[in-house]
Order: C-alpha cells, then structure tokens, then sequence
C-alpha cells in the first residue's frame, strides 16, 4: 500500500480509475457470487434509522469491581425526542441527539486530569479512560483512544463540505464529536470529544457505576485476501459480525508493523480478524463470504497489490477451522465456482497482530482516499448489491 499511497499522490483520479477498471476486486470474475453467499444479511443500517426497542449491541461495561468488562451482549438504548428531553438538558440535547457542538474552550471536561472513565452522557457506556486523554489545544477534550474499540461506533460525515470521521456511543448512538488522524502517540489518533457528551467518573466512584455482567459467546476467524482495509470493509458489513481488526499473521512478533510486513519478506500477510456472533453467522458462511469477495487465484497478488504479504490464506484456530476450509475448497474446485485454480493458503494460526490504529476502519475514515473509492467501495457496493438487490446508501 505504500506505493498506492504515492500512486495517488502522483496521478489522482485518471489512473485510479484505470487501477478499479483493470481489477475486478470482489472475486475472479469482478462479481460476487450470489450462490456464495446465500442467506447472509447486511447489518441494519447502523445509526440515524429507526432503532428497534429489542436490538441488541455488543459492547463493554463497567462492571461491579469497576473494572471494564468482556464484551457483553446488552439492550440498545432506545428512547423518543421528547424521553432524552426529560433526563438531558437542553444542551447536552442539542448536542448529542441533534449533533451539536460546544464552543471551543467552554467545555466543563477540557482541563480535568482526575483519574477515571469518561461515561457516555447519555446512557452511561464507557467511553474514555482519563490516561488517554492529552492536551490537544484544540480547546475540546481530546483522547488518543476509547475505553474499548467496541463501544465507538464511526461514521462518514460529510457535512459542511468536509469530511470527517463522526464519532457516537454504540449503545444509544448519542453523538460524541469527531475523528481525526493527527494525535499522538502511541496511535496518532485524536478523538475530539464535546464535554457535555461525556460524565466523568472518578476511580473511586466507578464501582458504583457497575453493573452485573456475562462475557457474550464470541468467536473469531482470521482471513488474508489483499490489502486489509477492503477484507475488513466487507466483514463489516455483515449481521453477526461484532467487530473486523485489521491486523497481521504469519510472522514474529519483532516484524508485525506495516513497515516491515510491507517489503514482503516477514511472513506476515495482512489478515483481518472476525469477532462474530456464532448464533447468527457460522464459520462457514464467513468462509463462503471471503472467497466471494477477494481473487483466491492469483499467487501473493490482488490486483495490483503484490507480495506475499497480499496472500490469499485461511488462518485456521482449530482442526475444525481447517477441515471447513479444505472442504469448501475442494466444493468449490469440484464445482468449477473459479475459472483458476485455487491457491489459497490453509496455515495454523500462531497469533494475531492488530494493525497500527490509522489502520482501523479505513474505508469508514476515508471515504473520498482514492484507492477506497476505486477498489474498496466498489466492492463493499457489489456485496451490498447482491445481498440486498441493491446498494445501501
Ligand atoms: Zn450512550
């Protein structure tokens, strides 16, 4: 990828357009087999629609020790205008169901350094812990990352002819402020937040806000087919998945970063990692979903991304990870479903490395980057075309 990113930077849109139309991205055939993924659901759409009463969200709370949990399985906060008028004030309403802003500087939250979690404003998720909170200048209080990946949800927002990376709680979609990638380190993330979106509660007053908690059944599935950002897009997109990690697998520890993994020559491919559901999507159909939407055909290359690191490969946890893999593949090899023959690697899963934050949610960040708007978006509108009988907006 670091030769897209000079690609763009050297010849905009002209050869992007060339790059979408010489890849045909979803499959071997520039489609997504419909025969592939057969009874997979899109996710709802995931905010701004009506929100059903018995929706569910995983996330993580605070538990009775005040301590973050697993992720549990939990009720979405659902409520009328006229419900959040009446336990909000006209303020935080303004802001966090209408997608306000305070004024720079003003915020009750900017300067406090205590020690504790920064609580969700109106329905209490935790959504920040004071050690990552830095002094940004910006005059909002500013994270260098949330409590918990789970409990953020991000969105494009393109209003005032911008685009940002809108930020909201995952358990009530209450609006939190915006995404921006120039923070500090470790992860160069600034999470830009509204004081009167966030409650802080001190570590002596967390157990108190705990709540009786079981872990949610999760289970997860590691998969290779090109540059990460595309395999996680799509992952993302379906109902049953919890969350997609891009990440690395196949190498050492020493070369998971994107600087090494990208001379080729570490044995890490980039890898996504699938937290799933079992009870509403099953290894196999994520399986069936992979091969629909990347090119299992083309030895250590997608499209114009080459290397061993761009590998078509099946990161198996178990034997039973595995015996699914082969036995999909020789289905499908029977079947002829691909005019090449499949070269997929089938390789145990050692460890999974999460890739460096910028990294995460990519396509969601960037939507106008000219590589997710040649080859990434194209390909999640082909799966959403298939699977809905059209694209989503
Ligand atoms: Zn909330």
């Amino acid at each position: 990828m670091m030769a897209k990113v000079l690609m763009v930077a050297l010849v905009g849109l002209a050869l992007v357009l060339a790059a979408g139309l010489l890849w045909s991205p979803a499959g071997a055939e520039g489609k997504v087999d419909p025969a592939l993924v057969e009874g997979m659901k899109l996710k709802g759409e995931p905010v701004m629609a009506e929100a059903k009463q018995d929706e569910m969200v995983h996330v993580r709370v605070l538990t009775r020790e005040g301590k973050l949990s697993e992720i549990v399985h939990i009720p979405k906060v659902v409520k009328t205008d006229e419900e959040w008028k009446q336990i909000l004030t006209p303020e935080q309403f303004r802001i966090m169901r209408s997608h306000g802003t305070e004024p720079a500087f003003c915020g009750g939250l900017l300067k406090n350094k205590e020690h504790g979690y920064y609580l969700c404003g109106s329905c209490g998720l935790p959504l920040f812990e004071s050690n990552a909170k830095f002094e940004s200048g910006t005059g909002w209080p500013s994270f260098f990352q949330p409590a918990a990946m789970e409990n953020i949800l991000e969105r494009s927002d393109m209003s005032y002819g911008m685009v940002r990376t809108e930020i909201l709680c995952r358990r009530c979609d209450a609006h939190l402020g915006h995404l921006f990638n120039d923070g500090p380190k470790p992860t160069g993330m600034r999470y830009c937040l509204n004081s009167e979106s966030l409650r802080f509660v001190a570590d002596a007053d967390l157990a108190a806000n705990g709540e009786d908690v079981a872990p949610a059944k999760i289970a997860k599935a590691v998969f290779a087919g090109g540059c990460f950002w595309c395999v996680e897009a799509v992952f993302e997109e379906i109902d049953g998945v919890i969350d997609a990690v891009s990440g690395y697998a196949g190498g050492s520890a020493e070369t998971a970063n994107y600087k090494d993994v990208c001379t080729g020559e570490t044995g890490h491919a980039e890898v996504v990692e699938v937290l799933y559901d079992p009870a509403k999507v099953n290894y196999e159909a994520l399986l069936r979903l992979h091969f629909a939407t990347h090119d299992p055909t083309t030895l250590n290359r997608q499209g114009n991304d080459t290397g061993t690191q761009y590998r078509s490969a099946i990161f198996y946890a178990d034997e039973e990870q595995k015996a699914a893999a082969e036995k999909l593949i020789a289905e499908m090899e029977k079947d002829k479903v691909f005019s090449g023959k499949i070269v997929t690697t089938l390789e145990p899963l050692k460890e999974f490395y999460p890739a460096e934050a910028y990294h995460q949610n990519y396509v969601c960040r960037n939507p106008r980057q000219p590589y997710v708007r040649g080859v990434a978006l194209p390909k999640v509108e082909k799966l959403r075309a298939v699977l809905q009988g059209g694209a989503r907006e």
